[in-house]
């Protein structure tokens, strides 16, 4: 399943149809819940949809299929609330959704339709809505499954998931990455990839923003507005980060077949203050996350490795040096005085670690094989001796 994002461009007009359907559904899901107190099925709460719009006319305006999943969100959410008890969290029950807790509706299997237009915007109509604008960035790929319409931060979107599997192809090559501090990460043929520059532009209008909202009245409309403000740039972070991570991921599976990466302890590196903006924004677990993940269809391997002595050991000779500064650059040999970039040194002595580990489990896996295969056979001997 593939699911995409795109922007939707409203008039007046088409936003106030948006909010009154987001509104509809609000008031559906809390109806539903209150009639649920704990006595029906999913379906008889289904059917009680039908009850519901004698005495609400307005659900008459909403596509049934929209007000279905409402139903499915109230019982996917009492799911949810059940398995966090089973794991021994304290839970109480669910809670009527109030204006500012509800920001999507849904439309599965039917009920919508993605027009090409070659215009400055494409159309998606949905049913007892009509026509919206959309941008469609991107070619969407596969059977539509649903669509839900989102509204964050005063933006509206429509999340598109189809059935599409994604194919990817690997390179030949194989490296190990070192997650830097100075570069966002650093690789064994000695490519430095950094934070884009704009994420330090981003970084001081937040911090800008963040200050004209600390002096801004409580309860004030400009408070309101000065929030709005900051809650955008923490969410234009977000998408270029995001946008960064998955680009830098699939440049990496498309050249390498082997990439040996650093399992880094977060909260570690957290604690110490100098790096953790530069953790923070360098979200490694993510660009972690998105390799393992886009590797497997692309039949690469991503090793994890442990980051032990890595900037310690000699790549070249394997002695184990001092520890190095933080400040310090340079690695220098005290046995071979081989002169070393710090995270080239690094990202080299992951590479050889991943390998190893690789062709360890390989080995493993064929002995518990051949162990196997040897159990197997002595119990059959066993057997024929008795
Ligand atoms: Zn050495």
């Amino acid at each position: 399943m593939i699911t995409y994002k795109f922007r939707l461009y409203l008039k007046k007009a088409e936003e106030e149809k948006l909010e009154i359907a987001k509104e509809v559904c609000r008031q559906t899901y809390n109806h539903l819940l209150s009639e649920l107190n704990g006595r029906y099925t999913k379906n008889e709460i289904q059917n009680y949809l039908l009850d519901l719009k004698v005495c609400y006319p307005e659900m008459n305006e909403i596509h049934s299929k929209v007000l279905q999943m409402e139903n499915q969100r109230l019982f996917s959410n009492l799911s949810s609330l059940s398995k966090l008890k089973k794991k021994g969290h304290k839970v109480g029950r669910l809670r009527f959704k109030g204006k500012n807790w509800f920001k999507t509706f849904t439309y599965n299997q039917s009920g919508f339709k993605l027009i090409k237009t070659n215009k400055r915007y494409d159309l998606l109509h949905l049913s007892k809505i009509g026509y919206i604008p959309i941008k469609l960035h991107r070619e969407v790929e596969g059977n539509i499954k649903n669509i839900t319409i989102k509204k964050s931060n005063e933006k509206w979107y429509a999340s598109i998931t189809t059935d599409a599997i994604i194919k990817r192809e690997c390179g030949t090559k194989e490296i190990g990455i070192d997650a830097g501090i100075m570069n966002y990460i650093y690789d064994s043929e000695g490519n430095a990839y950094e934070n884009p520059k704009h994420f330090d532009k981003y970084h001081s209008e937040l911090k800008t923003a963040q200050q004209s909202l600390s002096r801004k009245n409580k309860g004030s409309n400009s408070r309101k507005k000065a929030r709005i403000k900051v809650a955008k740039i923490h969410e234009k972070i977000a998408n270029a980060r995001d946008d960064f991570i998955h680009k830098l991921s699939a440049k990496l599976i498309k050249e390498n077949k082997f990439i040996a990466i650093e399992k880094l302890n977060i909260k570690n590196l957290m604690s110490i203050s100098y790096n953790a903006k530069n953790i923070a924004d360098a979200s490694w677990g993510k660009l972690s996350c998105y390799l393992h993940y886009k590797a497997e269809s692309a039949g690469c391997v991503v090793q994890d490795v442990d980051p032990a002595y890595t900037t310690m050991d000699c790549s070249f000779c394997g002695t184990r040096n001092n520890k190095l500064e933080i400040s310090q650059r340079k690695f220098v040999c005290k046995k071979c005085n081989k002169e070393i970039s710090r995270d080239y040194n690094s990202a080299l002595n992951i590479l050889a670690r991943g390998k190893e580990l690789a062709s360890m489990e390989k080995a493993s896996n064929t002995e518990q094989f051949v162990q196997q295969d040897a159990s197997m056979k002595s119990e059959a001997i066993s057997l024929n001796s008795k």
